[in-house]
């Protein structure tokens, strides 16, 4: 019986996964080791049992009597902090989804590698933090990473029986998000609830929000650098609107492969759990007839400075990845709370690169998980003080 843990198994990505479990035959064909979740409880707890899991966890240590109480009679233990979750990441697992959201996903991913198992890995943050580190930990050990975000799965089954030598260019699709036919002069003044109106995805606030600002868009093509070890001149971005095609791969003698689907993420991640087979999935289909037409627009980098900066990011390699994915944190949580504007999101993280950088050792890609923690933390608060600043500028 293959073994399976799910980080983040109360998330977006996290309740789809349990979901093809579930269908899969549940506890009768899996058996789960760990399942984890930050502060729902109720629902983590409803999984465990479900799944007949040997360990729940919960990111937030106050909610640890809760989770005891929920699994009472259960058989299944309860844990709760980021040790915790490291320490469930420490009992192996055949196949681990990595859906935690943010840097927090690093640790558990890093420690499950050392099994020398599958990584399913959502939580592209990892990759673009600490993507060098990652890669290095799994050949280490053995272990295989496979792609769950879309448009990485997509490039991922593009590039099935080629040779990535051959490839020319690897194109990202970007719906746009939820402000992509707003007025440029708007964006400013963007709320929350309007930014959160996906038009095509059902995700977790932070990467909708993140969708909308095109950030997700600048981590993704970061994620591509690292994840098929193309070079940035070779990873383009277009705005699909109808977010049908997921990614294209084009390749040196002008082919294009492209994957097209139902914007179902059922669908990478359950390429994921059956990889190398396919295995029936509950996906709508596509009728191309009704569909009828597939549109294609050049993004504006005007719009999306995040677009820019991932570039810069690129060429400084080393911890600048990690520095971004920080920063651009903290700038979402700013933003959530109502601290900064939306387009103020991009002016925290340009800067915070701007004065992180200098002060940091970025020319080597050899990392050590120290070295990123320092990176990602020194960001973190020069991010707090630019998006401080923005605040009270706002509020005169
Ligand atoms: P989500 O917010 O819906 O869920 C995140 C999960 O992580 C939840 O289980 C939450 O409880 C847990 N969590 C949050 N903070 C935590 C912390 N500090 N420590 C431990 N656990 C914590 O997010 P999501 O949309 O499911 O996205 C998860 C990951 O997958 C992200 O990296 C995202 O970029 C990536 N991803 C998501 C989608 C999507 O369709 N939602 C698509 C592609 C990639
Ligand atoms: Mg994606």
């Amino acid at each position: 019986m293959r073994s399976i843990s799910i980080f983040g198994a109360t998330g977006s990505v996290g309740e789809s996964t349990f979901d093809l479990i579930t269908r899969a035959g549940g506890a009768e064909a899996f058996r789960t080791v760990a399942v984890t979740g930050a502060r729902n409880v109720a629902r983590l707890a409803e999984m465990a049992r479900s799944l007949r899991a040997e360990v729940a966890v919960c990111a937030d240590e106050s909610c640890l009597p809760d989770l005891r109480a929920a699994l009472a009679g259960s058989g299944v233990a309860a844990a709760a902090g980021d040790g915790a979750i490291a320490e469930a990441a420490d009992r192996p697992a055949d196949w681990v989804m990595s859906a935690i959201v943010g840097a927090a996903g690093l640790v558990p991913g890093l420690r499950a590698l050392r099994h020398g198992g599958t990584l399913a890995l959502a939580n592209k943050e990892s990759l673009v933090t600490a993507g060098p580190l990652l890669m290095a930990t799994a050949a280490a050990h053995g272990a295989r990473i496979l792609p769950v975000d879309s448009e990485h799965s997509a490039i991922f089954q593009a590039l099935v029986g080629e040779d990535i030598a051959c490839v020319e260019r690897i194109i990202l699709t970007a719906s746009g998000g939820a402000l992509r036919d707003w007025p440029l002069e708007a964006l400013a003044q963007a709320t929350v609830k309007e930014a959160l109106a996906h038009p095509n995805w059902a995700m977790g606030q932070r990467i909708t929000i993140d969708s909308a600002s095109m950030f997700n868009k600048a981590l993704e093509v970061i994620e591509t650098r690292e994840f098929f070890g193309v070079s940035p001149d070779q990873i383009e971005v277009i705005i699909h609107p109808e977010s049908l095609i997921h990614s294209l791969v084009g390749y040196q003698d002008g082919a294009m492969m492209a994957h097209l689907g139902a914007p179902d993420m059922r669908h990478a991640i359950g390429y994921a759990l059956n990889w190398p087979e396919r295995a029936p999935l509950p996906i709508a289909r596509l009728d191309l007839a009704q569909i009828a037409t597939l549109s294609f627009r050049a993004p504006d980098l005007a719009r999306y400075p995040a677009l820019r900066l991932c570039r810069e990011v690129m060429a400084a390699r080393g911890l600048a990845g990690a520095v971004f994915n920080a920063a651009k944190e903290i700038a979402l949580d700013r933003f959530l709370d109502g601290g900064i504007g939306f387009m103020d999101m991009a002016g925290v993280v340009e800067d915070t690169l701007a004065r992180v950088m200098p002060e940091m050792c970025l020319e080597s890609d050899v990392m050590t998980l120290e070295d990123i923690q320092g990176a990602d933390h020194l960001a973190r608060v020069r991010a707090g003080e630019a998006a401080h600043l923005l605040a009270q500028r706002r509020a005169t």
